[in-house]
């Protein structure tokens, strides 16, 4: 299957000069949906993965059908005040200005092991927030999965030594 075909570009989204990988038209499509879903957990073979964890919004759509797939539980990662218990919050520079994360505090249990699931791979600061809140809390960030790379931002500098899969690349 060839994924790329299903995700549709929208020019100047949500600004100018932006090419917005939209992933709504792969979501609706049963084969595409199901199999990106399939690939995705096929990454997190062996690796004892106990829960899934999506930052607001769209992995939380990529992220809780790869839980369920592998029989892991799934916490979503959210903007500031959406969870409504007690929050941990880490906060991140973006190109201009800050942005912030946030986990609840009683999500991830020390020693358990994390995969951070996205749709999309940008400049990496969304993945790197989350994976502060997780190691935070105790948890082990076993591996970091997109089904989307923007290989010219590089992002995986920022994250390396993370255990980093992505299932498309633009380069
Ligand atoms: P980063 O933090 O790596 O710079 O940006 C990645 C985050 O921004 C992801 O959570 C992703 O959902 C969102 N994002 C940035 N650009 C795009 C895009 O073109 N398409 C989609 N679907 N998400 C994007």
């Amino acid at each position: 299957m060839n994924l790329a075909n299903k995700i549709r570009e929208i020019q100047d989204f949500p600004k100018e000069g932006i090419n917005f990988k939209d992933i709504t038209t792969l979501l609706k499509d049963k084969e595409a949906f199901k199999y990106m879903v399939d690939a995705l957990s096929e990454q997190l073979k062996g690796l004892d993965v106990d829960i899934v964890a999506g930052p607001e919004s769209r992995g939380f759509l990529v992220g809780a059908p790869v839980a369920y797939k592998i029989g892991a539980g799934f916490v979503p990662v959210r903007k500031p005040n959406k969870l409504p218990g007690e929050t941990l919050r880490h906060e991140y520079e973006l190109e201009y200005g800050m942005d912030a994360l946030e986990i609840h505090k009683d999500a991830i249990k020390p020693g358990q092991k994390v995969a951070i699931v996205d749709d999309l791979l940008a400049t990496g600061g969304t993945m790197l927030a989350t994976a502060k809140l997780i190691e935070a809390l105790g948890g082990e960030v076993v591996s970091m999965n997109f089904l989307i790379e923007l290989v010219f931002l590089n992002g995986r500098n920022k994250l390396e030594p993370y255990n980093i899969k992505t299932l498309i690349a633009y380069d």
